[in-house]
């Protein structure tokens, strides 16, 4: 594996089968970043098929923990209206965070799998603690200016990469 690109690839998160990509994976845990993975930066909403793909973890016994970077009093309530416990001010790719949200939903690193759109905080969060990472395309291409900024670093690092599906 390497530590900077992602294990895995995906157009949007709703491209992940829960069934194949992470139950059938081993994975029993997952860590999900909000922004633009689960939330619409610009129109801040959770689409309907993203929380449809968010029952259907739960159907399927995978316990979820929301990590974010974000500071927002809105990141939890989006927690509490999608049912998902949070860890917000997370300071991705640091570790500290991520063992919170491991402890908060009694998960273990190996079988835990780590979701989101952006290389340096979520993909090398991830491996920093010894956790796989699955990147996803944004929801929607609007940022914050210091996203932006981080986003020059994948060209070099995942350019040859392609979303599998
Ligand atoms: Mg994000």
């Amino acid at each position: 594996m390497s530590f900077l690109a992602p294990d895995r690839l995906f157009k949007r998160v709703t491209s992940i089968d829960p069934v194949e990509d992470i139950k059938g994976a081993g994975f029993t845990h997952v860590l999900l970043d909000l922004d633009n993975t689960l939330l619409t930066r610009d129109t801040h909403e959770v689409p309907d098929d993203v929380r449809a793909w968010l029952d259907e973890l739960d159907r399927l016994g995978i316990v979820a923990c929301i990590l974010s970077n974000n500071w927002h009093h809105g990141a939890h309530e989006w927690a509490d209206r999608l049912g998902l416990p949070i860890v917000s001010h997370a300071v991705k790719p640091l570790p500290f965070a991520y063992r919170m949200a491991m402890k908060k939903i009694g998960a273990h690193r190996a079988t835990t799998l780590c979701i989101g759109d952006q290389m340096v905080t979520d993909v090398w969060g991830a491996h920093g603690v010894g956790m796989k990472a699955y990147m996803v395309g944004s929801l929607v291409e609007t940022d914050l200016w210091h996203t932006l900024l981080l986003r020059n670093l994948e060209g070099p690092i995942m350019g040859h990469m392609k979303p599998e599906k």
